[in-house]
């Protein structure tokens, strides 16, 4: 089980080592892998707090060149001359604000993997997908277009989150029904693509408006391997609740 916190473009420097060091003050001893993403100018900091925790601090975005003429951006060594082997790709909020194609995100991918990085990757139906009961297919493509040119090694460094786009801030949660249906979805083609036990190894998170009231009925289901937390990762409290569901 996984549980990382997506803290967004929320907490400045003091907050984050402060909400760091709660977190790992209650957490106790978990077999739960515990992650969290805060905004990159805050990278180094987190990195220090969770220091000697088991804490995995991760980066929420990075850019696919080493190095460049590529301004506001941050690379992949970057990362891991602070520590950081962990990055989460793909977001829905990646790709519906600022662009990021299915195309951009495959050299994201080889990137972060090159680099031997841990790559959460993100994807997920928008409402509108659902409701034209087209989301299968719209996350086999997510899938196929970000994913599928990998070899099966490469997927020992990859964890997935399936997050609906319309359950992401919005309160609205995919019930454990559907994400247990659409995790199978995702096994399956999983399996359809490489093979069973590289399906039944990769760890399938849930996101979207995970709550420490609805957490432990998502984590129940078989397919679902823990979760992306987006705002209840930012108090400690709701975060160490819902890492204890797992
Ligand atoms: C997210 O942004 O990855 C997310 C799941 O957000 P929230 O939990 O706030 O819906």
């Amino acid at each position: 089980m996984i549980v990382a916190g997506n803290w967004k473009m929320n907490k400045n420097a003091t907050e984050t080592a402060e909400l760091i060091r709660a977190v790992a003050a209650d957490m106790g001893n978990t077999d739960t892998r515990v992650m969290v993403a805060p905004p990159s100018i805050n990278l180094a900091v987190a990195a220090d707090a969770a220091k000697n925790t088991n804490i995995k601090v991760a980066a929420q975005n990075m850019h696919f060149a080493e190095s460049g003429a590529f301004t506001g951006e941050i690379s992949a060594s970057m990362l891991l001359h602070l520590g950081i082997d962990h990055v989460i790709l793909g977001h829905s909020e990646r790709r519906s604000i600022f662009g990021e194609t299915d195309e951009l995100l495959a050299k994201k991918v080889d990137a972060a993997l090159a680099n031997n990085m841990t790559i959460i990757f993100c994807f997920g139906e928008e409402l509108h997908d659902r409701k034209n009961d087209i989301h299968f297919e719209v996350v086999k493509n997510q899938l196929t277009e970000g994913l599928f040119h990998l070899d099966s090694k490469s997927w020992q460094n990859i964890i997935l989150a399936y997050e609906p786009v319309w359950a992401i801030g919005t309160g609205e949660t995919a019930s454990p029904e559907q994400a247990q249906e659409m995790h199978a979805f995702i096994r399956k083609t999983l399996t359809d693509k490489y093979d069973a036990a590289l399906a039944e190894n990769i760890s399938i998170l849930y996101g979207g408006s995970v709550k420490p009231g609805n957490a432990k009925d998502i984590f129940s289901k078989p397919d679902v391997d823990g979760g992306l937390i987006g705002g209840a990762a930012l108090k400690a409290d709701d975060f160490l609740a819902i890492v204890r569901s797992a």
